[in-house]
C-alpha cells in the first residue's frame, strides 16, 4: 500500500490535500500534529479513503508540543470515531482503549540513527499490542537499509519498516518486495512528513511500486552523490518498456564501494551501474572483469551471472559507437573507421581516460590537452598519445574533437572549453557534457559546419548497453533518451 501523509497546516488545507491525494494513495495519514487547530471529526466524516490518524509528539520527531493528555484524548477519539488506523508511539500504546473498527499501529521513530537490535525493538512493538508494528529510523550508512529489510524479511507480523534520510530510499521502495505493510510517499516535493520520502509520482511512475513483488529483480546505481542521477529514471523506464519485473534504485555509497557490493550480495541484486567516484575502487569486489575494464582500469557496470559478479565498462563502446556512427559506421578490424583518424581529447579525467583507451585501441592517433598539463602528460603516457598545450588548440586541426571536461555544463552554459576558431567544417565534435544537451561548444560547432555528437548520446548509449547486458535484450534506446531529455528539460 501507498500512504500519503497529509501535512497541511489548517483544517481546510488538510481537507483539500486529502481530496488531491486520495486518488493516488491507498491510505492517507492525517498528521494532526501539523495542524494543531484542526478538528478531527469533520476530517474523518468526509474522508475519501482509509486513514491513519497520527499526532506525533516532538520527542519522536513530530510537531506536537502540547499537553500529553490532550494528545492521547485526540487519538482515543480517532479510535472511537472508527478511523481505520491510529498510530501511537510505543511509550503511549498502553493508554489507548481499543475499538472494534480501528487497527493500532504501534510505532517507534529515531531521527538520529538506525539503532542496534532492531529485531528486539520490533518484538517490543508487537508485545505492546501492535496490529501493525512500525519503525522509522535514520540511515547513516546505506547498509542500514539491509538491516531494516532483514526485519521485514524475517517477520510474518504486519510491519512498516523503513529508513529515513537520503540514504534510506532503497528501504522505502524495496520494502514491498519483503512484505512491507505500506510505504509513505509525499504528495509533492516539499510536502514530506519525514526526510527521504519520495514523491508519489516517482514511487508509482518511476519505481512502479505497485508492481514490485517477491520476484522483482533488483538493480541500482552506486554513486556519491546520487540524488540527481538520471540513471534511475532511464533504467526504470527501460525495464517498463521491456515489460521486465525489475526495479532500479539509487545507492548513495559514501564509503568503500567494494564493501557495499559484498554486503548487498544478500539481496542478490542482478546488476549495478557504477559511477563517480567509484569506478575504480569497486573493481576488487568483482569475481571477474572483462578486457574493457582491464584496459581502462575503470568499470561502470556490474552484471550478476548466476552469483558471479562480472565487471564491465560500457562507457568505452558507447563513446566509440557514437563516433563511429558519425564517421559512417563500419565493423571493427583492420579497416576500422577510427584507424589513423586524428582525435584530440580535451580533458584528462575519468571520461578522457575511457575515450583515450578506446580510441587508441582502435588505432586512432590520439592527442590530449588539459588545463592541468601534468595530467595530460600522465594520461598520454599511458595510452601512447601526444600532448597538446591548451593554448594551441586552434592550430591542431584534428578530424575528431572530444570535450571530456565539465566546461559548459549547467549552470556555466556560457563557457566553452575550445575556442570557435578551432572548429572547422566536417570535423566531428563530441561533447561529453549532457546537461544542457546542446552546449555552447556544440552550438558553435554546428555553426561551423561540424558533425555534432551530444553527451546525451553517450549517456544513453552507455545506459542502453548496460540494460542489454543485464536483460539479454536490445534496450529501448528511444524510450530511454526520451526520459533523459524530459528530465533534463525540467532543470
Ligand atoms: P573528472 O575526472 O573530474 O575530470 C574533469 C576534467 O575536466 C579534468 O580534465 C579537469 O581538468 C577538467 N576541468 C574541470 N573544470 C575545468 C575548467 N574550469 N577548465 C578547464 N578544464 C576543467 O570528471 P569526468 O568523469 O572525466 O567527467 C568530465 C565531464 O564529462 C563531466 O561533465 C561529466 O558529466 C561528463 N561525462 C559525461 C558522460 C556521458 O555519458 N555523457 C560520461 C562521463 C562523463 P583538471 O585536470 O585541470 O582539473
Amino acid at each position: 500500500m501507498i500512504c500519503i501523509p497529509i501535512t497541511a497546516r489548517t483544517e481546510s488545507g488538510m481537507a483539500a490535500m486529502m481530496a488531491q491525494a486520495a486518488p493516488l494513495a491507498d491510505v492517507l495519514e492525517l498528521r494532526m500534529d501539523f495542524a494543531p487547530h484542526a478538528s478531527l471529526e469533520p476530517l474523518l466524516r468526509n474522508r475519501p479513503c482509509p486513514v491513519i490518524v497520527t499526532c506525533r509528539p516532538a520527542r519522536e520527531g513530530g510537531e506536537y508540543a502540547g499537553d500529553e493528555t490532550a494528545r492521547i484524548a485526540l487519538l482515543q477519539k480517532a479510535v472511537d470515531l472508527g478511523a481505520e488506523f491510529v498510530d501511537v508511539e510505543l511509550d503511549s500504546a498502553a493508554r489507548i482503549r481499543r475499538g472494534p473498527h480501528t487497527r493500532l499501529i504501534v510505532s517507534h521513530h529515531d531521527f538520529t540513527r538506525t539503532p542496534d537490535h532492531l529485531e528486539e525493538m520490533h518484538r517490543h512493538l508487537i508485545q505492546a499490542g501492535a496490529d501493525v508494528a512500525k519503525f522509522a529510523v535514520k540511515a547513516n550508512d546505506v547498509q542500514d537499509n539491509l538491516r531494516v529489510l532483514r526485519v521485514l524479511r524475517n517477520t510474518k507480523h504486519p510491519t512498516i519498516a523503513l529508513c529515513m534520510g537520503e540514504l534510506g530510499v532503497a528501504s522505502r521502495v524495496l520494502g514491498r518486495k519483503y512484505g512491507n505493510f505500506l510505504t509513505f510517499a509525499s504528495l509533492a516535493a516539499g510536502r514530506e512528513s519525514a526526510p527521504g520520502q519520495v514523491t508519489v509520482e516517482e514511487l508509482r511512475g518511476m519505481y512502479r511500486y505497485n508492481k514490485i513483488g517477491p520476484k522483482t529483480a533488483l538493480y541500482g546505481v552506486i554513486a556519491n552523490p546520487v540524488a540527481h542521477s538520471m540513471s534511475p529514471a532511464i533504467q526504470n523506464a527501460a525495464f517498463a518498456a521491456l515489460g521486465i519485473d525489475a526495479v532500479y534504485l539509487p545507492f548513495k555509497v559514501e564509503g568503500d564501494p567494494a564493501e557495499f557490493v559484498r554486503a548487498f550480495r544478500e539481496l542478490d541484486a542482478q546488476g549495478y551501474s557504477v559511477t563517480l567516484p567509484h569506478k575504480q575502487a569497486v573493481i576488487p569486489a568483482m569475481d571477474e572483469v572483462d578486457d574493457s575494464v582491464r584496459q581502462a582500469g575503470a568499470m561502470n557496470t556490474i552484471v550478476n551471472r548466476a552469483g558471479r559478479l562480472c565487471g564491465s565498462n560500457t562507457d568505452i563502446p558507447a563513446a566509440l559507437g557514437a563516433i563511429e556512427e558519425a564517421l559512417g559506421g563500419g565493423a571493427p578490424g583492420p579497416a576500422h573507421p577510427l584507424k589513423d583518424k586524428e582525435a584530440l581529447i580535451v580533458g584528462a579525467g575519468g571520461a578522457a581516460r575511457a575515450v583515450a583507451y578506446g580510441l587508441a585501441a582502435r588505432g586512432a592517433y590520439v592527442m590530449i590537452a588539459n588545463r592541468t598539463h601534468e595530467r595530460a602528460v600522465a594520461l598520454a603516457r599511458e595510452v601512447a598519445a601526444q600532448v597538446v598545450h591548451m593554448d594551441r588548440l586552434a592550430s591542431v586541426r584534428p578530424q575528431i574533437l572530444i570535450n571530456t571536461t565539465s566546461v559548459g555544463m549547467l549552470p556555466d552554459v556560457q563557457d566553452t572549453p575550445v575556442p570557435a576558431s578551432a572548429l572547422r567544417k566536417g570535423m566531428i565534435v563530441f561533447d561529453a557534457v549532457y546537461n544542457p544537451p546542446e552546449t555552447r561548444l556544440l552550438r558553435e560547432a554546428k555553426a561551423a559546419g561540424c558533425v555534432c555528437i551530444s553527451g546525451v548520446e553517450w549517456f544513453v548509449r552507455q545506459a542502453a548497453l548496460q540494460c542489454q547486458l543485464w536483460t539479454g535484450r536490445p534496450a529501448p534506446h528511444m524510450a530511454m533518451e526520451k526520459v533523459l531529455l524530459e528530465r533534463l528539460s525540467r532543470r
